[in-house]
């Protein structure tokens, strides 16, 4: 059974800002909770096992797959990321929103399956200021730091297949945007059918 909870896919370019975006959305944003994926990669200076990501081996990865515990997965820069289905589940079950920062290729994962999603497609202010972005972060070898420059660049011919798009060239404008965005979701006449109904009842006592 799918939850109340709004499911909200962001992806975008690595190096675009999603994970900032995304942690100040649900800093304020009580009812918006993020999920954490499980990866193969190994964790960077400073993240933590099961804050950041779950990081498994590619054993454990491929066992939960056949399982079919994944809502998507996909390989992003020859490592393994994935959606807990059950994750995802009880907190919309509970009425949360819930924020999936997923990649292209599990974005079109959900959006062929039978769960219903909004999807933002998060861009960076221009060309040039991502290629300073990616080389900047300085986390990863020039090689890896080039190939995330090359899949942004290829990512970008996705966002066609997206319902929003939202500029990050500031981060509270970007999670702004977004929390409009969400808040006009909540206010589709479709999402509402059984709250109007009963609204437009009670009418009948007058
Ligand atoms: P990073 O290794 O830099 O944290 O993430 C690399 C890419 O993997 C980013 O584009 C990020 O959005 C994506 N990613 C993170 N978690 C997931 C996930 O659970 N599923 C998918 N499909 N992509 C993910």
């Amino acid at each position: 059974m799918i939850g109340k909870g709004l499911l909200i896919i962001l992806s975008g370019p690595s190096g675009v800002g999603k994970g900032t975006v995304c942690r100040v959305l649900c800093q304020e944003n009580r009812r918006l909770v993020r999920t954490t994926s499980l990866t193969t990669r190994s964790p960077r200076k400073g993240e933590r096992d099961g804050v950041d990501y779950h990081f498994v081996d590619e054993k454990k990865f491929h066992e939960l797959k056949e399982q079919g515990a994944f809502l998507e997965w996909a390989k992003v820069h020859g490592n393994f990321y994935a959606t807990l289905a059950q994750e995802v589940e009880e907190l919309r079950q509970k009425d949360y929103d819930v924020l999936l920062e997923i990649d292209v290729q599990g974005a079109a994962q959900i959006r062929n399956s039978s769960v219903e999603g909004v999807y933002i497609f998060l861009l960076p202010p221009s060309m040039e200021e991502l290629w300073r972005r990616i080389m900047g972060r300085g986390s990863d070898t020039p090689e890896a730091m080039k190939e995330r420059f090359n899949n942004a660049y290829h990512e970008l011919s996705e966002v066609w297949k997206y319902d929003y798009v939202v500029i990050n060239d500031d981060i509270s404008r970007a999670a702004r945007t977004i929390e409009g965005i969400i808040m006009a979701e909540k206010c589709r006449v479709e999402k509402n059918k059984q709250f109007l109904t009963d609204f437009i009842e009670k009418g009948d006592k007058y």
